[in-house]
């Protein structure tokens, strides 16, 4: 689709309110459709099976089809529920449609948003913009928001790159180790004029102060920022090229920071952020340990012994990724991992082989027709929650099979 048809030419710098963002997709999508000729059949579809004659059976509520070959693409994984409070009237487990899910909570509620992400600062504009008074309380166990998502120069990395990544693979067995990428990433750093040690302790923690910082000083970190999506697309390489240890310690020791600076907040949101902090409309509170369920509220409890009563609570506590048959899950995922089609990956979601993503059974070996996207295979494709990477490797995908056939 031509982009330009909406009189922007420069559309992928420009950051576009989300309902822009769904209308664009719709348009593309029903222009693709056209194009295709494809039949779209709205259901939910409940399971799969896989026959003798190398077909799928693809079953929903009223009937059962047979194709040659399946693309799952079913989003993101069911939320975490760690206070496990599902089925509460005033718990808010899944908020998307958020203007549709928010619309219960009363004018002259106490709301407390369950985590400081990108979610739970979604959840405080779209309550903001739908009730005037309204007390908002971000309940978390850090209390540790991201970073300002700041300009970014235009720049070429030397050090970090696919090249270099390919060529100690090849010296190295297929692997690379985490200290060998670090140290890239230090001399990237340092070639660019950033001191790294310096610019986590200034920036590192997520606290109101660092923002406030952030918005006016933020130069270097605009560099950083720059770094770091420059890898966006070789993310998935990068992982797979680690050991399973050094993968571990990744997790355990680097990924917090990592999303800190990569999952950031757009200026508008840290500004409103931070004038409702002061003027007291929004208040943060870290620590949390426990709720409390009482019928008309709940009380949150922190370490210390501290208290706090809210008349609602938010999830916005992010997908479980861990993927194992759940209550939470739809019933297309736990059939397909009752009947191991899917299979979890240790690493968080589904396997599948990588860059041909086809599902990777223990029953069944490798589903060469069965084609797995999304959140669902981020323990193979590490960093996949922008829909531009999903976007390529869906096409890389597809062009390989249309290239096959
Ligand atoms: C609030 C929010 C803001 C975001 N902002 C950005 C951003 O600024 N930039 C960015 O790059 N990314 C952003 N993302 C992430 C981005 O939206 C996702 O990465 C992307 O939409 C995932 O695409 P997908 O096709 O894998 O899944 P989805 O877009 O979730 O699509 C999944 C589809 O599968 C359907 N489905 C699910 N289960 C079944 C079933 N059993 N049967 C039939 N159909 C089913 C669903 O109805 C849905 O249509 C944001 C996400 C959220 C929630």
């Amino acid at each position: 689709m031509d982009r330009r048809k909406k009189g922007y030419t420069d559309a992928a710098k420009i950051h576009f309110p989300r309902p822009w963002y769904g209308e664009y997709l719709r348009e593309v999508m029903d222009q693709a459709i056209q194009d295709l000729n494809a039949t779209v059949i709205l259901e939910k579809v409940t399971d799969l099976d896989l026959l003798e004659n190398g077909k799928i059976l693809v079953h929903s509520p009223s009937s059962v089809e047979e194709f040659d070959l399946v693309h799952l693409c079913v989003g993101h994984m069911a939320y975490q529920d760690p206070y496990d409070l599902y089925g509460n009237p005033r718990y808010i487990h899944n908020p998307y449609p958020a203007e549709e899910k928010l619309q219960i909570i009363p004018q002259g509620s106490r709301v407390g948003i369950i985590g400081t992400g990108l979610t739970g600062l979604d959840m405080m504009r779209c309550l903001k913009m739908l009730k005037e008074d309204m007390k908002i309380y971000f309940v978390s166990d850090t209390g540790r928001f991201t970073t300002v998502r700041v300009h970014e120069p235009a720049l070429s990395l030397q050090y970090v790159t696919l090249e270099n990544l390919e060529l100690e693979k090849q010296r190295q067995n297929g692997f690379v180790s985490l200290d060998r990428m670090i140290e890239w990433f230090e001399k990237e750093c340092e070639s660019l004029g950033i001191n790294l040690s310096e610019t986590i302790a200034k920036f590192g923690q997520g606290t109101k102060e660092q923002l406030e910082r952030q918005l006016i000083d933020n130069e270097k970190f605009g560099v950083l920022q720059a770094i770091i999506h420059h890898m966006d697309y070789y993310l998935p390489n990068y992982w797979l090229a680690l050991n399973e240890i050094d993968k571990k310690r990744y997790r355990q020791e680097y990924k917090g920071l990592f999303e800190l600076i990569r999952t950031s907040i757009p200026q508008e949101t840290v500004n409103n952020l931070l004038t409702w902090w002061d003027s007291g409309q929004v208040s943060v509170f870290k620590d949390m340990e426990s709720v409390t369920e009482f019928p008309t509220e709940f009380e949150i409890g922190f370490s210390g012994g501290r208290k706090l009563k809210v008349d609602y609570l938010i999830n916005s506590t992010g997908q479980n990724k861990q993927i194992k048959i759940s209550k939470y899950n739809s019933a297309l995922l736990n059939n397909t991992l009752n009947k191991r089609i899917l299979q979890p990956e240790p690493f968080d979601g589904v396997q599948v082989t990588w860059p041909d993503s086809c599902a990777v059974s223990q029953r069944y070996g490798v589903i060469e027709n069965l084609f797995v996207h999304g959140q669902i295979i981020e323990g193979l494709q590490y960093g996949n929650n922008s829909a531009g990477m999903l976007l390529r490797h869906a096409e890389e995908v597809v062009r390989k099979l249309v290239e096959k056939m």
